[in-house]
């Protein structure tokens, strides 16, 4: 049985037996915040939970290592479109320690696409039509820094509303203990 064929099959039952009622949520998320944190397996429950956050209480925007890497990408797009439509009033950018993109090697990404079957020719023309590929697959080496800086790029956009709070955090995936790196009332850095 293969994993999607298991995963149908699952969720004929899931609806049959009404599993989904427990689920039942408005669009508006109630503690009206966005999260954008990582996509580790590790915080896919943990990074709502030692927040207190329950289904529905927020708005939650994963990527690998919770970065905004283009101010018109679909992260920063998801972040503005949850404060000017979809009733968020707040944002949460909550890197973590011991993320896969801090210790991320573009060599080795690189090897494993080539040994795929990626030719390096299609790297090469990336390249030269103005795609850095190494820069778009690099991770950052201090989680601070990244958190920082993902905070840095929301409160200068220019579409952003700065009257709306944005706070730095950054999680332990093994206890959920969380640090404060902003504090979007006060607006203050405290790493
Ligand atoms: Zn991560």
């Amino acid at each position: 049985m293969t994993l999607l064929s298991e995963i149908l099959e699952y969720n004929n039952k899931f609806v049959a037996g009404k599993e989904y009622e427990q689920f039942e949520t408005s669009k508006v998320p109630s503690m009206k915040a966005v999260l954008l944190t990582c996509m580790d397996t590790r915080l896919q429950e943990l990074s709502t939970r030692a927040l207190g956050m329950k289904n529905g209480d927020v708005k939650v925007v994963k990527n690998a290592g919770a970065v905004i890497s283009h101010p018109y990408g679909s992260t920063m797009k998801s972040l503005l479109v949850g404060i000017y439509a979809l009733g968020a009033e707040e944002i949460i950018i909550m890197g973590h320690k011991d993320c896969g993109m801090g210790s991320i090697d573009v060599d080795v990404v690189l090897e494993a696409m080539k040994s795929r079957g990626i030719r390096q020719e299609v790297i090469d023309t990336l390249n030269y039509s103005g795609i850095d590929v190494n820069h778009f697959l690099s991770g950052f080496s201090d989680v601070y820094e990244s958190v920082k800086s993902n905070i840095q790029t929301v409160i200068n956009h220019p579409l952003f509303d700065t009257n709306v709070p944005v706070h730095g955090l950054v999680i332990d995936p093994h206890t959920g203990a969380v640090e404060l790196v902003y504090d979007g009332y006060k607006k203050e850095f405290y790493k």
